[in-house]
C-alpha cells in the first residue's frame, strides 16, 4: 500500500460493511416501495453505491422495500415488475433500460393503482409521478469543462464516446458537453453512442475511431467511468494513456483510481446517498397521499407532459478533490488508495 497524495494519505476510511442483498423491515409507513434496477454491466453504481443508499434511505424512513436489478433484460424487468405489483407495492420506481418498455411497466402500474417514480432516468412518453435524479445536462457540462480545462485553450481534435442511445440521460451528457466543448478550437474526429454502455463494445468502439482518425486523437469525452476505461485501455495499447486526456462520470473506484494516476482527466460525482433520500422522499410523499418537495418539472418532449422532479447537484472531480468523494463518504479511502497514488 502505497499512500503518499492527499486523496490517499490520511486514514483508513472506516470499516467496509456494505450491504448488496435485497431486504426489507417492517413499516411504520403504510406502503413497501419497490425499485427496479437495471443492470450490473453499464456502471458499478447501480449495486455498490445505490442499493445501500436505497436500503439505508428505506430503513431510515421505517418503510417496506424490495430491491431487485433486471440484468440489462427489458423483458425481466417487465417480469420484477409484475411480481412487485402483485405483491402490494404501493409505489414502483424504475430506472428504465429503455423509455418504451419503462413506460409500458407505469402504465400496468397505474391501471393497478400503484405510483411509480423515474429513478436517475427520465421515461419518455411514461406516466411516473416523479423523477428523481440529477441535473444531467449540467452533468454533461461539467464534463465538457473539465476536458477543456484538460485541453486548454489551443487546437485539438477529440472524439466523444456517448451513452446509450436508449438512455435518456446520455442525450442529455452529450448535449451539455457540446454546450461547453463546441465554443473551444477543437474538432471532433469521432463521436459515437455506445449501446447500452456496453464497456467492451465501448473499446471497440474506441479503438475504430482511435484507427479512423490515424491515432491523431488529444481528447476524449467518455460519458462514465466504464467507458472512459475502456478508451484508457486503448490509449494504454498505443503508448498514450495519461497524455490523452479523458473525462468520466460515477466517481467508481476504478474511475478516481484513474484519476488519480493521472489516466483520466476527472469524474463525477453524484451522491448515491442524496439520490436515495431524495426518492424515499418522494416515494413515501405518494404513500401518504401528500406531494413531494419538488426542484421544478421536467418537460417529457415526447409525453408532452412537465414531470414534477427532484434535481441533485452533481459535482466534477479532480486530482485536487477527490478527498471530496471520500469525506462524503461516495467511496471509502480502503478501496480507493490500493495503487501507487
Ligand atoms: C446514469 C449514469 C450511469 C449510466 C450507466 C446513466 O443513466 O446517470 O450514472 O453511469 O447510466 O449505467
Amino acid at each position: 500500500l502505497a499512500m503518499t497524495v492527499t486523496a490517499c494519505g490520511s486514514d483508513d476510511g472506516g470499516d467496509d460493511a456494505s450491504d448488496t442483498d435485497s431486504s426489507s423491515q417492517s413499516s411504520s409507513a403504510d406502503g413497501k416501495i419497490g425499485v427496479i434496477l437495471p443492470d450490473t454491466e453499464s456502471s458499478v453504481r447501480w449495486e455498490s453505491a445505490d442499493r445501500p443508499a436505497l436500503g439505508a434511505a428505506f430503513d431510515a424512513a421505517g418503510v417496506e422495500y424490495d430491491i431487485q436489478n433486471a440484468e440489462g433484460d427489458a423483458e425481466r424487468m417487465t417480469q420484477i415488475a409484475d411480481t412487485m405489483i402483485g405483491n402490494g407495492v404501493t409505489v414502483l420506481a424504475i430506472v428504465n433500460l429503455d423509455s418504451e418498455s419503462g413506460a409500458a411497466i407505469q402504465e400496468k402500474a397505474a391501471s393497478q393503482g400503484v405510483a411509480t417514480i423515474d429513478y436517475d432516468r427520465l421515461t419518455l412518453g411514461g406516466s411516473a409521478e416523479y423523477y428523481v435524479s440529477f441535473d444531467n445536462t449540467v452533468v454533461g457540462e461539467l464534463q465538457g469543462q473539465g476536458l477543456a480545462d484538460c485541453l486548454g485553450d489551443k487546437k485539438a481534435n477529440i472524439v466523444y464516446l456517448n451513452g446509450a442511445p436508449t438512455d435518456n440521460n446520455a442525450t442529455l451528457f452529450a448535449d451539455g458537453a457540446h454546450s461547453v466543448l463546441d465554443e473551444m478550437p477543437y474538432e471532433v474526429v469521432g463521436e459515437q453512442d455506445v449501446p447500452d454502455w456496453d464497456n467492451e463494445e465501448a473499446a471497440t468502439i474506441f479503438q475504430q475511431l482511435y484507427t479512423a482518425a490515424n491515432g491523431k486523437v488529444d481528447g476524449v469525452l467518455a460519458a462514465n467511468d466504464g467507458l472512459a476505461g475502456a478508451a484508457i485501455g486503448i490509449l494504454e495499447g498505443n503508448g498514450q494513456a495519461g497524455k490523452v486526456p479523458v473525462t468520466g462520470q460515477d466517481a467508481t473506484v476504478e474511475g478516481l483510481q484513474n484519476v488519480l494516476a493521472g489516466t483520466q482527466c476527472m469524474t463525477v460525482y453524484k451522491s448515491a446517498t442524496q439520490e436515495a433520500e431524495a426518492l424515499a422522499q418522494a416515494a413515501i410523499a405518494l404513500v401518504n397521499g401528500e406531494e413531494a418537495e419538488t426542484t421544478g418539472t421536467t418537460t417529457d418532449s415526447e409525453g408532452g407532459r412537465d414531470v414534477p422532479s427532484i434535481l441533485l447537484e452533481p459535482q466534477s472531480i479532480t486530482k485536487v478533490n477527490v478527498m471530496d468523494v471520500i469525506e462524503d463518504g461516495g467511496q471509502k479511502a480502503a478501496d480507493v488508495c490500493t495503487g501507487e497514488f
